[in-house]
């Protein structure tokens, strides 16, 4: 039996406070055959370019292996800050130089160091309903004081955004195909959020790695180019080109690139040179313009399947409905408000389906009606069953 991690003696009020991991056992259930899971919310595999990653890394050992495999520069290595310059001004339209740019060992890291640069005790940080998870779990490690942002139909509505905003240190955004709801922000929307940042006078924070994931239509400009004297821009290598390289980045201004620059060698010294290294040379080799599309493929054709089959298969009844979303991984579920979507998880484990009940999503006041789905990585052809059984499931639930 494991131990209770809060009865440890001499835990931080920090570590005490964390609350022990529920769902990770449940969803290693998962890894089992027989279940089908869209819970895990990883990238398709199918997706790594792993002949351009193993050539990258042999010609980054061949040609400066000494480099490559001594700490790097605290702030990342040129050639890969360079090409996120690059990349973010000619392909995000966010004008980007070098020394805007931060490596870090994916955002999540870039969350970490967002909390620890702008958070004490009891700060107010704002957060939309619902939220990215691994967003909540970083900052509860500074113990803000949550605000919640006023909801929209495409995730947050910024004219509402009133006088509780004000001073906050922070405003976190996910702005394009969202974790967890798939929803995007239009253009309008991000540029009433600049202006409510300006007059209310809080950053914002826009996490960032599913903007390149689009199906059929490039998601709009990037909070960053609307504001960019107060906008901190997370990105990452994981959806693009492959979460085990750790690598992703922040840009922003470049007194706020300096702090969190020194915050995160304080910690870890620097990023992997030789990861950084090849990512840069996959970045410049021009591949991202046939590797992107293909990437993109993938996910529309998993998408459309997993849209469809919703269509067909889930029960008909005014309380449940789905978002649609236009790039990324994630559906987002509402169910009739009576269904906790927790405590059905032990049928659904009975039924061999996995999901994310929706109330891990929140800072505060839980919706506990909601899942998150994920589909990447459902094989296509199990695609159909999965949704069965999440359909047999909620009929099971509502007594249909
Ligand atoms: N932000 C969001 C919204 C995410 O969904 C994720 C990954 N699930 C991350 C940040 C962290 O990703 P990584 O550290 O792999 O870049």
């Amino acid at each position: 039996m494991t131990e209770n991690i809060q009865t440890m003696p001499r835990l931080s009020l920090t570590a005490q406070g964390i609350p022990d991991d529920i769902l990770g056992p449940i969803l290693a259930e998962g890894t089992d055959p027989s279940f089908i899971s869209f819970g895990g919310g990883l990238p398709c595999p199918e997706g790594f370019p792993v002949d351009a990653m193993r050539r990258a890394c042999d010609e980054v050992l061949r040609s400066s292996a000494q480099r490559a495999l001594q700490y790097s520069g605290p702030q990342g290595e040129i050639e890969l800050r360079e090409a996120v310059a690059r990349y973010e001004t000619e392909q995000r339209g966010t004008p980007t130089t070098p020394d805007e740019v931060l490596i870090t060992s994916g955002s999540q890291q870039g969350l970490d160091l967002c909390a620890r640069a702008f958070c004490d005790p009891g700060s107010r940080i704002l957060v939309q309903r619902p939220t990215y998870i691994g967003a909540l779990e970083a900052f509860n490690l500074s113990r803000p004081a949550y605000v919640e942002l006023p909801e929209g139909p495409d995730g947050l509505e910024p004219e509402a955004i009133g006088e509780e905003a004000r001073g906050a240190r922070f405003a976190y955004i996910l702005p394009t195909f969202s974790n967890p709801t798939g929803r995007t922000l239009g253009r309008a929307a991000r540029e009433a959020l600049a202006e409510r940042a300006r007059s209310l006078d809080f950053w914002i924070l826009e996490d960032d790695p599913y903007g390149e994931l689009w199906y059929r239509k490039a998601p709009p400009c990037t909070i960053r180019s609307l504001a960019p004297e107060r906008t901190i821009r997370m990105s990452s290598f994981s959806k693009i080109l492959a979460p085990g390289i750790r690598l992703g980045y922040i840009t922003g201004p470049a007194r706020v690139i300096r702090i969190l620059t020194l915050i995160q060698s304080f910690a870890v010294l620097s990023t992997p040179a030789v990861n950084q290294l090849a990512a840069a040379r996959v970045l410049s080799s021009g591949l991202m313009e046939t590797h992107l599309p293909e990437v993109r493929a993938i996910y529309l054709e998993h998408a459309e399947a997993m849209l469809s089959e919703l269509e067909e298969l889930m029960p008909r009844h005014p309380e449940i409905h789905w978002t649609h979303p236009e790039g990324g991984m994630f559906i987002w579920l509402h169910l009739p408000k009576q269904l906790d979507t927790f405590a059905m998880m032990h049928r659904a484990i009975e039924k061999k389906i996995l999901y994310l009940p929706g109330q891990f999503f929140y800072a505060l006041r839980p919706d506990v009606n909601c899942i998150r789905l994920a589909f990447v990585t459902v094989r296509k052809d199990l695609m159909r069953e999965g949704v069965k059984r999440l359909s047999s499931l909620i009929r099971d639930e509502l007594h249909l």
